[in-house]
């Protein structure tokens, strides 16, 4: 039977020796003292937390609470600016749905995010995780915080057989067995910590876990074989054409269809992305206006559904089409797939 009492106690104790200092927390002694976060920063990190890692988001979050210090301000940005700001965070969609939130905040609720997780929950574009995160770490509410962090430490702790995904919901019942009243936002944050820092997806370092005496996973001597993983299926691959029209130091963009995939952003013209490869002719065809084009090999990059192969074709502009015109300067806040084909295709030039 688990002792949970001592389990939990040996983690907090942990997490107050251990806490890792992040921008947008505060500490434990912080909080014992009755100071609590941010709730603008809470939310404001997590939601760039889901798609990329601590050391890759933290200079985007001071970034962005410098620009914009309190959601009323973030609201107030406009739409491409964000996304702007956003370039190489991405999964765009995710920005959009930042802003309508903080417009959300601004306009329905007097500036000031909801205390529980119903109410975080009701907020445009606020998922299951997100509201059960903010109320944790901002208010201190016993909300149960799964990621994929979390899941991993349960799936070895408890020695979990059966595969992911089909036990997502069994992780997160037994992650939701071990949450009291008492500190949860530090539960939170201290589950966080552990499956970052120690409980690590390849090389968990079980020596120096706080939670091993209960651990059934390293009682297997096989801890990182958890959880178990079902075979995927490999990414679908799908191919497209990036045309980089040039006219001397300047690369024409186009603005994208403000839905589907990188929608409302600038990006280089582009071929539909389709299951099969482009040929020559038909590649040429669908170039944005008549030219020479050149071919300058290809790119590849992994969108979460699909990897890309994406084709480059460069010409010089003849003057034809309507286009925005950027200078080198302005390439580097593309989205990262449209960087790589405006670099390939302008590098060689050289
Ligand atoms: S003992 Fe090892 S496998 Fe178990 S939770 Fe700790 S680091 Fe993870």
């Amino acid at each position: 039977m688990l002792d949970i009492p001592a389990l939990r106690a040996a983690l907090l104790a942990w997490y107050d020796a251990q806490a890792r200092d992040l921008p947008w927390r505060t500490g434990p002694a912080a909080g014992k003292a009755g100071r609590r976060s941010d709730p603008y920063r809470v939310w404001l990190s997590e939601v760039m937390l889901q798609q990329t890692t601590v050391p890759h988001a933290t200079p985007y979050f001071l970034g962005f609470t410098q620009r914009w210090p309190t959601v009323r301000d973030l609201a107030a940005v406009d739409d491409g600016e964000l996304m702007a700001a956003w370039a190489g965070l991405g999964y765009y969609a995710r920005a959009r749905n930042l802003l309508a939130c903080a417009r959300a905040v601004a306009a329905d609720h007097g500036g000031v995010f909801p205390d529980t997780e119903e109410g975080l929950r009701a907020l445009p574009g606020v998922g299951a995780y997100t509201a059960a995160a903010v109320a944790a770490i901002a208010f201190d509410r016993p909300a149960n915080v799964v990621d994929g962090n979390v899941e991993r430490v349960m799936a070895r702790l408890f020695a979990v057989e059966d595969p992911v995904p089909d036990a997502k919901p069994e992780l997160k019942r037994l992650a939701g067995d071990l949450v009291t009243a008492e500190r949860p936002g530090d539960w939170a944050q201290a589950l966080m910590d552990l499956g970052a820092t120690i409980c690590r997806p390849k090389g968990p370092l079980c020596d120096r876990c706080p939670i091993q005496p209960w651990c059934e996973g390293s009682k297997t001597g096989a801890p990182e074989t958890y959880p178990r993983k079902t075979r995927k299926a490999d990414r679908p691959r799908r191919f497209g054409v990036a045309y980089v029209l040039t006219r001397g130091d300047a690369t024409a963009l186009v603005r994208r269809p403000p839905k589907g995939l990188l929608g409302g952003m600038l990006g280089l013209p582009t071929s539909d992305w389709r299951d099969h490869p482009w040929a020559d002719i038909e590649a040429a065809e669908a170039a944005p206006t008549a030219g020479a084009w050149r071919d300058f090999g290809a790119v590849e990059h992994v969108f979460t559904h699909f990897a890309l192969t994406l084709r480059v074709l460069r010409a010089e502009s003849n003057g034809e089409g309507d286009f925005v015109w950027t200078g080198p300067e302005g390439l580097g806040a593309l989205p990262s797939v449209f960087l790589k084909a405006a670099r390939a295709g302008r590098e060689r030039l050289v």
